[in-house]
């Protein structure tokens, strides 16, 4: 029996990502509030947020500087735009600390409301910038199979996700897909992560040289994935990477949606894993999930591109209502600001040790293949049998049954495709709530292996 809430969610609500028909019958799991790394739901149950909302909620629940940085900009400006030369200071001032906090050479940032209009950004402005420079055939972008980099109709297509593909007619023509990078699955028997990345890489260039190089513009990569798997890449695999990148003059695109701001123990992801993109795009963590705000970093090759069309067409034909809203820029502005002041990213490389620790540990559970991480963030994948790595039938849905008793546990984790779990908690975590976060996904595993035999 569905309570009163459940069934007008169910008769008024469409979901994103949910199995519709089910839903009908499951109901919402509905949440009323949250407090540090605990949200609860409308019966007072808390959880353990161990996905931070969806990868953003950085700073836990309930920061009341957050909500008076809100307050105080909608006191003050509640809306301004940037068309027409129009600006406020909160755009300015974050687009400044932005600025200086990228790892990459960056000219200009623009801002968007969601990490899908960032990367649809990237792709509108890759197109752009080659026909700047009078080379109209260089339009392709390569994504990766696994990669996730949103919805929209371009962002979809760079998305290497079966779901965001099959009868939506997508991919458009023009958008291809690399290997994933996951070694654990996807590596010969006795190939090192040195020799996959290198494997990987020579995969791409043959794509490159297939595709002809005059036509290809752009690689779009998370450094971690995280829709896709929570994978982290093997050994190596950037340096290999853009190594091809550099040989054909193909910009290389970071999605940092999930991995900026602090989720590997870096500003950016690109500099734990050693990726050094052209231009990063970012979302989520930059408000700490508390309002709406993306955003891409523009280098001064792409700038100048930028500035020679405006002078052709007379204007830079692109932008949304809510590019640099000023309430998610002041979120912002404070979010950041919390972040240096507490020390933030210091404190995930402080615990990501104890965090992995505890993750590796899972490996060890009977249905459980691989547990890998870096930073605050984790994958780990439930298979039949250890030693031969045969996952259990899609169907059987037995990571989305993991999830399932983790809730009942109260924590809360993600079941991804390929039977993957994906932990990825609040930054704020103390390694006490690490423990418990852990404890309760080894019961979780326990159950669900008790469930399949
Ligand atoms: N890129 C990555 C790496 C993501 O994880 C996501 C969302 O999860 C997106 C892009 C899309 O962002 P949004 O859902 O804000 O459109």
């Amino acid at each position: 029996m569905l309570s009163n809430l459940a069934t007008r969610d169910v008769e008024t609500l469409l979901h994103p990502y949910t199995n519709l028909d089910a839903h009908r019958s499951t109901g919402p799991l509905v949440l009323e509030r949250g407090e540090g790394v605990f949200v609860y739901d409308t019966a007072g149950k808390p959880y353990i947020e161990g996905m931070s909302g969806l990868w953003c909620t950085a700073l836990g629940y309930s920061n009341d500087e957050l909500a008076e940085a809100a307050r105080a900009q909608m006191g003050r400006l509640p809306f301004g735009h940037l068309f027409s030369g129009r600006s406020h200071d909160p755009a300015i001032e974050l687009a400044e600390v932005l600025k200086g906090l990228m790892p990459v050479p960056t000219s200009k940032v623009f801002f968007t409301s969601s990490g899908s209009e960032a990367n649809d950004t990237q792709v509108k402005l890759t197109w752009y910038y080659n026909n700047a420079l009078g080379r109209p055939r260089k339009k392709k972008i390569i994504g990766r199979q696994r990669g996730y980099h949103g919805v929209t109709v371009a962002t979809a297509s760079l998305t290497g996700l079966p779901a965001n593909h099959a009868d939506w007619d997508l991919p458009l023509p023009g958008f291809l897909h690399t290997a994933c990078p996951h070694h654990y699955r996807f590596a010969q028997s006795g190939e090192s992560e040195r020799a996959f990345s290198e494997r990987l890489a020579g995969e791409l260039e043959a794509l490159i040289l297939r595709e002809d190089p005059e036509t290809v513009a752009a690689f779009i990569a998370e450094p971690v994935m995280g829709a896709g798997g929570a994978i982290v890449p093997p050994e190596g695999y950037f340096e290999a990477v853009q190594a091809v990148l550099a040989n054909y003059d193909v910009r290389f695109i970071a999605d940092e949606v999930i991995c900026g701001f602090g989720r590997l123990g870096t500003w950016f992801g690109s500099e734990a894993l050693g990726a050094r993109p052209d231009t990063i795009s970012f979302a989520k963590a930059v408000t700490s999930g508390y309002v709406p705000l993306g955003g891409v970093s523009v280098d001064e090759p792409l700038y100048e591109a930028m500035l020679a069309e405006s002078r052709k067409l007379g204007t830079f034909g692109h932008g949304t209502t809510y590019s640099g809203h000023p309430v998610a820029c002041a979120v912002a502005l404070k979010t950041i600001e919390i972040y240096r002041r507490e020390r933030i990213v210091e404190g995930v490389a402080a615990k990501a040790p104890h965090f992995q620790a505890r993750l590796s540990r899972l490996a060890e559970h009977d249905i459980v293949g691989e547990a890998r991480g870096i930073g605050l963030i984790g994958g780990l994948e439930i298979v039949a049998d250890k030693a031969s790595r045969a996952q259990y039938e899609p169907k059987a849905g037995v990571a989305a049954r993991c999830v399932a008793f983790a809730q009942g546990e109260g924590l809360i984790v993600r079941f991804l495709a390929g039977d993957r779990v994906a932990v990825c908690p609040p930054l704020i975590i103390t390694e006490a709530e690490i423990d418990a976060l852990f404890d309760r996904l080894a019961r979780a595993l326990d159950r669900t292996r008790d469930w399949i035999r």
